[in-house]
């Protein structure tokens, strides 16, 4: 696999922030930290573990360890790569090291699928989790003979006990925000008492749900995450790493701080529904650190805003429910906002990088405007896509004194830059195709009767055939219903584009077109977005009732012939019309198939 940008690794961003970016106050707190030397004592083993394991190590050569950790239960969506783009952005710009981690602690949910398409994501995306001493992503599962072990502790110390109250009861005596938690009947239990019934819990001698292990912690919190959140539960599940091997499972809130720790993480980003759970964060690691379990001084959670984009659903189940109903043709459907279906959509991950760091990041939800997403794309695309001509509603147009002007059965050939703008210093590739007496014009580029202001074909009217020749529309033909089946004009000789007389004859318009000849009928998707309503799951809607039903056209254009030829996953500009990809599954050469990626801004002149 390859890695396109420098190294996530300590020596490749030797370098202190990118004095050109934003500041935000994620950076401020990594710069505070660093100007106080937080985190400079800390050590590293070259591998996760507990404080012995780590003091046995070296001073950590990572300025700052930052993670992603998505649970693998599903693929990778838009808001995953603001998160993605954010920890290891940071990371690499501030000397430090990003992980990979798949939080896979809840036995049920996960695939192998989901944890190969996830690693996908993250490198094409253009980041790296690789490092001395290891080149694979972490996984919290490896973590639970540890935090078993700090479950015993907590409960040695007095830090936790089993509660056999029902869930019910549990959640009645939990209290509300207006009424302080009752605590547990069972809450006085002995350390000792506690210890032999967790080890029975542990040895599969209860049933599922009959206890939980709970924090000892307050029942009259007003935060209610304080009040002696559950921290182990029984569940009979094969997990897909550890097998049968445990029937207790620890809780997330439990499992991640330690998974934090465990890896000498210094910034714990998340988003901002965990910001309640920031205290327990602290309490556990407090507890753990104190024990000399694990290494100190712990790491610390920040929440930053997640990513509401308009027109777009960001929650893996509901992606899931929309695969799973065949709403559409998979995770990859070209509609999808998943990291894989955008890049199928024709999305760069340089486009994806772009929007990341313009929507920047905040500590108040709000609604990013679809349009941003789409603008970074054309801002990228701009300048790299290769130019073409496709008609993507075509008429025939027939040149009527061709034969008598050019030659009967003549194909003149043209040529034009593929890129309007070459890099400085280059020269733009050119595109090389043929015109003779039949040609494919947009069937919108001719009116019998011109509307007001109208440029382009018209009886009497000149244009230029773009990179052509300039001809005279002189009429057309219709079926019986009143079809146009053809339009007719003449080509006015010695006027052909790069030729000295191309200017001779003044025309208002130039039209895009595509020889009969070497024209290739090509199937394009033009995709719309997928939904009608601007937040389709807000406050509890049914998404699928706003389901836009017309959000695929399917047509067939005929493309030129550089067009043709292009590679699966290769972008271009149809001109006029917007930016396309050769569709990375479907796209054959000798059977093309391109996806509209975005349009242009500017629509076509009058
Ligand atoms: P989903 O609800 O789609 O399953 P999640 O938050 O449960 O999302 P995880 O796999 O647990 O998905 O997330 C991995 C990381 O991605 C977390 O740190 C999470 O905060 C972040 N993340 C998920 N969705 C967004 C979003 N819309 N904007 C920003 N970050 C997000
Ligand atoms: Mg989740």
């Amino acid at each position: 696999m390859s890695h396109p940008t420098p190294a996530n690794t300590p020596a490749a961003a030797a370098a202190t922030a990118d004095a050109a970016k934003p500041s935000n106050f994620l950076r401020q707190i990594i710069e505070a930290d660093l100007d106080k030397g937080t985190y400079a004592q800390r050590r590293w083993a070259g591998s996760p573990g507990d404080a012995a394991h780590h003091a046995a190590g070296t001073p950590d050569p990572a300025k700052i360890r930052t993670r992603f950790p998505p649970e693998p239960n599903g693929y990778l969506h838009i808001g995953h790569a603001k998160s993605i783009c954010i920890n290891f952005g940071l990371a690499r710009d501030y000397g430090g090291v990003c992980h990979l981690r798949f939080d896979d602690t809840n036995p049920e949910k996960e695939d192998t699928e989901y944890v190969n398409s996830i690693i996908d994501a993250v490198q094409w995306l253009g980041f790296d989790w690789s490092q001395s001493g290891n080149d694979k992503p972490y996984q919290a599962s490896d973590y639970f003979d540890f935090m078993y072990r700090a479950a015993e502790y907590l409960i040695e110390a007095g830090h936790a006990y089993v509660d056999e109250q029902t869930i019910e009861q549990i959640r009645t005596n939990r209290g509300d925000f207006s009424k302080p938690g009752v605590n547990s009947p069972y809450r006085s239990r002995t350390p000792a008492e506690n210890l032999a019934k967790f080890r029975e819990m542990k040895a599969g001698e209860h049933e599922d749900g009959s206890m939980v292990l709970r924090a000892k912690i307050d029942m009259a919190s007003p935060n209610i995450n304080m009040r002696d959140p559950a921290i182990y539960r029984i569940r009979r599940a094969t997990h897909h790493h550890t097998g049968d091997t445990w029937c207790i499972y620890p809780m997330y809130t439990y499992a991640h701080p330690i998974e934090d720790a465990l890896e000498q993480i210094t910034h714990s980003f998340c988003t901002l529904e965990f910001e309640d759970q920031r205290p327990f964060y602290d309490w556990l690691l407090e507890r753990l650190t104190e024990g000399g379990l694990l290494a100190s001084p712990p790491p610390r959670q920040y929440e930053f805003s997640r990513l509401n984009l308009t027109y777009v659903i960001t929650s893996k189940r509901k992606l899931a429910q929309l695969v799973y109903d065949h709403k559409v043709s998979g995770w990859d459907d070209p509609r999808m906002p998943t990291i894989v279906g955008l890049r199928r959509r024709g999305y760069t991950a340089a486009a994806l990088q772009m929007f990341a760091e313009r929507i920047g990041v905040t500590k108040s939800d709000s609604w990013i405007d679809y349009s941003t997403l789409e603008g970074c794309l054309r801002e990228d695309l701009e300048l790299k896509a290769h130019r073409g001509m496709a008609v993507l509603n075509p008429v025939k147009l027939v040149l009527t004194n061709w034969d008598e002007t050019m030659g009967a059965g003549h194909l003149e050939p043209c040529s034009l830059p593929a890129l309007p703008h070459p890099p400085e210093g280059t020269e733009s590739p050119v595109r090389h195709f043929t015109i003779g007496k039949e040609v494919w014009i947009e069937r919108e580029d001719f009116e019998e009767v011109p509307p007001k202001g109208y440029k382009r074909l018209f009886p009497g009217n000149k244009v230029r055939l773009k990179g052509g020749y300039v001809i005279e529309c002189t009429g057309c033909h219709k079926d019986a219903t009143g079809k146009i089946t053809e339009v007719l004009a003449t080509v006015v000789p010695d006027t052909k584009s790069g030729t000295p007389g191309a200017d001779s004859v003044k025309v208002k318009a130039a039209i895009t077109w595509v020889g009969v000849a070497d024209g290739v009928p090509a199937e394009v998707r033009m995709y719309d977005r997928l939904f009608l309503d601007a937040q389709p799951d807000a406050g509890g809607k049914d998404f699928i009732e706003s389901l836009n039903p017309n959000s695929l056209k399917v047509v067939t254009a005929i493309v030129e012939p550089s067009l043709a030829n292009a590679k699966p996953d290769d972008k271009f500009q149809f001109e006029r019309h917007g930016y396309f990809v050769a569709d990375r599954v479907d796209h054959k050469v000798g059977k093309p198939v391109f996806n509209l990626a975005v349009g242009l801004k500017d629509s076509w002149g009058k």
